[in-house]
C-alpha cells in the first residue's frame, strides 16, 4: 500500500470506529463505497510456524499487505517473536482455540479454557488488545456462542489450501471466487499456502485490490461487529 493511500485508510478506519463507539447509526454510504478500491482480507489459520510463517510476514511487509493470524495457542510457546512482528507490523492477531478441538458440542467450562488461555497467553506476549476469535473448523454452538465476548469471524472463499497444498490451484480458486468485501481462507503452516498467498496479492493489486484486516474490513463496509456472531465477509 503506497503511503498516501495508507494513511487515507488510516483516518477512514479511525473515524468509523469512532463513530461505532460513539454509538451512532453507521453512515448509510459504507466508505468503501466511497472509494474506487477493492478491499479483501486475507486471513491465516493454525499458525504461528517457524518454517513458514516468517517468509509470509517477509512477504506481506515487501507488499505493503495488511492480513489476519488466527493463532493457536499451544503453537505460540516459542515463536513469540513472530507474534510480535505481527503486532508491529500491522496484522490483525486473533484467537483460534488453545489445541484445534472441535468447540462444537463442548461444554462451556471446557470451551472456555479452550478459549481462554489462548486470550491469556496472546495479552502476555502482545499486550492488550480485543483478540478476536475463529472457532476450529468454523463451528460453535448457539450455547458457546452466547459465552464469547468476542466477534466470530469465518471466511467467504475457501480454496481449502490445507487439502490443495498446490499455490497454482489455490490461487486460480480464489481469483475465480473473489469480491469485494471477502474474507479468504489459508493456512499459513503450509509452504504452497505461503506462495499462494504472495501471487494472490500480486495478481488481485492489478485489479485494484488492497488487502486489509478483519476488522478494517468491516469498518471500511460499515459493518458493526458484535460479540458472539458471526461474520463470513463484509457484504
Ligand atoms: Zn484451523
Amino acid at each position: 500500500m503506497n503511503r498516501p493511500r495508507a494513511v487515507f485508510l488510516g483516518i477512514m478506519v479511525a473515524a468509523l470506529l469512532f463513530v461505532c463507539r460513539e454509538d451512532v447509526a453507521v453512515p448509510a454510504t459504507a466508505w468503501a463505497e466511497l472509494s474506487e478500491t477493492k478491499f479483501v482480507a486475507l486471513t491465516f489459520d493454525d499458525g504461528p510456524s517457524d518454517n513458514t510463517t516468517g517468509r509470509l510476514l517477509d512477504g506481506l511487509r515487501e507488499r505493503g499487505a495488511s492480513a489476519t493470524f488466527f493463532l493457536v495457542g499451544s503453537r505460540i510457546s516459542g515463536n513469540e517473536k513472530l507474534v510480535r512482528r505481527m503486532r508491529d507490523e500491522g496484522h490483525q492477531i486473533g484467537n483460534h482455540s488453545w489445541d484445534h478441538k472441535e468447540l462444537k458440542d463442548m461444554p462451556v467450562a471446557v470451551l472456555g479454557g479452550e478459549i481462554d488461555s489462548t486470550d491469556e497467553l496472546l495479552l502476555t506476549v502482545c499486550g492488550e488488545g480485543d483478540y478476536w476469535i475463529r472457532p476450529p473448523y468454523g463451528l460453535l454452538d448457539k450455547g458457546g456462542r452466547g459465552k464469547v465476548s468476542k466477534p466470530l469471524i469465518l471466511w467467504s472463499v475457501d480454496p481449502e489450501d490445507w487439502k490443495l497444498r498446490n499455490a497454482d490451484k489455490v490461487t486460480a480458486h480464489v481469483m475465480k471466487h473473489v469480491q469485494p468485501g471477502d474474507i479468504i481462507l489459508l493456512h499459513d503452516i503450509y509452504p504452497a499456502s505461503v506462495d499462494a498467498a504472495f501471487k494472490i496479492i500480486d495478481a488481485l493489486e492489478k485489479q485494484g485490490y488492497e488487502f486489509v484486516t478483519v476488522k478494517e474490513l468491516l469498518a471500511l463496509y460499515g459493518v458493526v461487529p458484535q460479540e458472539g456472531k458471526f461474520y463470513a465477509s463484509a457484504r
